[in-house]
């Protein structure tokens, strides 16, 4: 198994330019996470997961639906079959062109496959089945008193801004699946997901997850659509008349938000983007970390992360260990666990490291993020071990 040891990061983060719904949390999470990610030497964070693949897998078959590409004649399992092979092989060879390094896993040996599957299919038999809606759609709190749904003119809305030199139908610029909007000015662009229109006239955002606690909506989750309804405000002039989550089973939870909310929003954004700018041209290296076990949990910088050691606690039950390394009474170098996961092994405090830029002794510890604990055996995911090699 090959391991590697901290070493000293020297951060030289590149400004932020755009900023992208997709990627808003991390501005608001943790400034030493978007330190990472702007600085191309920890590229390597940024490659996909089966996670991600599965999730662009489901938006771009979703798409086709939307798109009438396919299911034209109603769903068949056959033609299912057809699109879900053609898409998953796509995307699993993107995964492997970005992990050249490594052998990634044959994916259909991936733990949930085929609850993905199924899930994507039962998706899409609901879709087709929905096929013959128009793009219009009732207010939910309208649905239960009207129990239909009822048309409005399309021309009362729409590019209200409009120079008059766009020749499409304000159905065709935004109404549909994975539409473009940006806010040049302020340079924040992204993909919606859907767009449908309501029947007073407003439009009805709706953003695809794989899944959610409706109870408990991540912060991130409400943040991203309230950037997309900001977004589709500042290009239509039409405030949106509902924002929704959708899960893959199809469960629709709306969002709360009033005008005040999107702004404010933007404006925030472009101030934290401001900030982390002026630190940079200042030459000020100092970004601020926000470990937590939420925010950190699918942080691909952990391994390199001086503050996430630091703070990390079994209580968190993320899959990471740090050991340090001793030599037996042979005088063979062996590693010594001291922050077990696996709650059967009794647990010891965490090492506490010296901060990022001024380490000691830190070649004497060894760090592992990604394992699991079966009986007396410590397994690493594959992709956290390239995630290793990576740092050697
Ligand atoms: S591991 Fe946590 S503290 Fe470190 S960069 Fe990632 S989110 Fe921030």
């Amino acid at each position: 198994m090959k391991m590697v040891t901290f070493r000293d990061v020297a951060l030289r983060p590149s400004a932020i330019t755009q900023i992208y719904p997709s990627k808003i949390q991390t501005l608001f999470e943790c400034e030493l996470h978007v330190a990472f990610s702007q600085d191309m030497e920890f590229d390597w964070g940024k490659r996909g997961s089966f996670g991600t693949m599965f999730g662009e897998v489901r938006h771009k078959i979703l798409e086709r639906v939307e798109n009438k590409e396919i299911f034209r004649t109603g769903f068949s399992e056959q033609e299912f079959e057809s699109v879900w092979t053609e898409a998953i092989t796509t995307e699993y060879k993107k995964l492997c062109d970005q992990w050249s390094d490594r052998e990634v896993p044959w994916y259909e040996n991936v733990k949930r496959y085929e609850l993905h599957k199924a899930d994507l299919e039962a998706e899409c038999e609901a879709e087709c089945e929905a096929a013959d809606t128009p793009l219009i759609e009732e207010r939910p709190s309208e649905r239960s008193r009207e129990g239909r749904m009822s048309r409005v003119s399309l021309d009362s809305i729409g590019s209200r801004r409009s120079n008059g030199n766009d020749n499409s139908s304000p159905e065709s610029k935004f109404l549909g699946p994975e539409k473009q909007l940006k806010d040049e000015g302020n340079k924040i662009k992204g993909k919606v997901d859907l767009i449908r229109v309501l029947n007073d006239g407003s439009y009805w955002i709706v953003d695809y997850k794989s899944g959610f606690n409706e109870n408990d909506i991540p912060e991130s989750y409400r943040k991203q659509l309230l950037l997309y309804g900001y977004l589709l405000y500042e290009e239509t002039g039409v405030e949106p008349g509902r924002l929704s989550l959708k899960d893959r089973k199809g469960k629709i939870v709306d969002i709360d938000f009033s005008l005040e909310d999107l702004v404010a929003l933007k404006d925030d954004l472009v101030l934290k983007r401001e900030k982390f700018n002026q630190k940079i041209s200042s030459g000020e290296a100092n970004f601020n970390p926000n470990p937590s076990p939420h925010n950190c949990r699918y942080c691909s910088y952990q391994i390199v992360c001086s503050s996430y050691w630091e703070a990390l606690d079994d209580e968190w039950g993320h899959s990471s260990i740090a050991g340090e390394i001793i030599k037996d009474s042979n005088g063979r170098e062996i590693i010594n666990i001291t922050s077990p996961t696996d709650s059967s092994i009794p647990g010891q405090p965490l090492p506490k490291l010296t901060p990022i830029h001024n380490r000691e002794n830190h070649n004497n510890y060894v760090y592992m993020t990604g394992i699991s604990i079966r009986k007396d055996q410590l397994k690493l995911n594959w992709d956290t071990i390239s995630r290793f090699s990576a740092q050697s």
